[in-house]
């Protein structure tokens, strides 16, 4: 029997599309058949002028996954941070704060109306240099997103820098005067930040390949993704879908992690970070 039979399989961040990618449907099925039980599904930056397109189109991925496929999925929707350099080709910076927070307001809608709408994500700020204007206002608007989520209590995933405890130090500060509990903050794209997360509450979500024996010995307080973001045009630039399964199946195997220590990452924590009751 298949080690990962009857285990929750999480992927704490990953994208699907119908247009340019396997879709839903599709990436959902091969998801399951690795050994995968849960995603979380976030919005794409679409680079349009209209900012909710894509959460739209998430509501319908989301629903057409728990419709039609053995995978439980939720969704995160937001405004992805690059957007922000993508507008200021047709306004000025104060123009395109503007649109993106009305955007970020019909997310909050979109978590109050829906279940399986768990937070607002990915935001946070451009992993590439900006100036110093850029960065200020891209600051302003996860600071918003912050109190948004605060509003409505959900979870919160940051994309952001490749961070060290400045930033997570910086993330628990923002958290704090935002009102919201940091253990609903999560750094998507995270390396081994386990016990900087201890100490600033931070959830890390750490790219699978990273999980390894030295991480797993510090602490469990993490959870797993992919970041695959379903674009056939670019294969190979981020983790393939199977991977979150392939590598807990691997680390199972050597004895590193055992069934308690799986349902800790996969379940425990994801219940605790969106509040959620995955019913393994
Ligand atoms: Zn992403």
């Amino acid at each position: 029997m298949d080690i990962l039979k009857n285990l929750p399989i999480t992927d704490n961040h990953i994208h699907v599309d119908d247009k340019n990618g396997y879709g839903a449907e599709k990436v959902a099925k091969t998801f399951y058949n690795a050994g995968g039980k849960v995603m979380i599904v976030l919005n794409k930056p679409t680079f349009d002028l209209n900012l909710t397109k894509s959460m739209d189109i998430l509501i319908k991925d989301v629903e057409k996954i728990n419709k039609n496929t053995s995978v439980k999925a939720f969704g995160l929707v937001g405004v992805h941070p690059a957007e922000l350099t993508y507008l200021m080709k047709f306004m000025s910076l104060e123009e395109a704060k503007n649109k993106i927070i009305d955007a970020l307001n019909y997310a909050k809608k979109l978590v109050e109306e829906h279940d399986f709408i768990v937070g607002i994500g990915e935001v946070g700020r451009p992993h590439y240099p900006v100036s110093e204007e850029v960065w200020k206002v891209s600051n302003e608007i996860l600071k918003y997103c912050m109190e948004l989520a605060k509003d409505v209590g959900c979870a919160i995933q940051i994309h952001a820098e490749s961070s060290n405890e400045e930033q997570f130090k910086e993330f628990y500060n923002m958290a704090k005067e935002a009102g919201l509990n940091p253990e609903r903050v999560v750094k998507h794209h995270c390396g081994d930040m386990v016990l900087e997360g201890e100490k600033y509450k931070i959830f890390p979500s750490i790219l699978a390949t990273r999980v390894k024996e030295d991480i797993i010995k510090k602490s469990l307080r993490f959870v797993m993704e992919t970041d695959y973001i379903d674009d056939l045009r670019r294969p190979g630039v981020v983790l393939g879908i199977k991977t979150v399964p392939r590598v807990t199946r691997k680390l199972l195997e050597k004895g590193i992690l055992n069934e308690d220590m799986v349902y800790k990452i996969h379940k425990e924590n994801i219940e605790k970070i969106y509040n959620i009751d995955l019913e393994f």
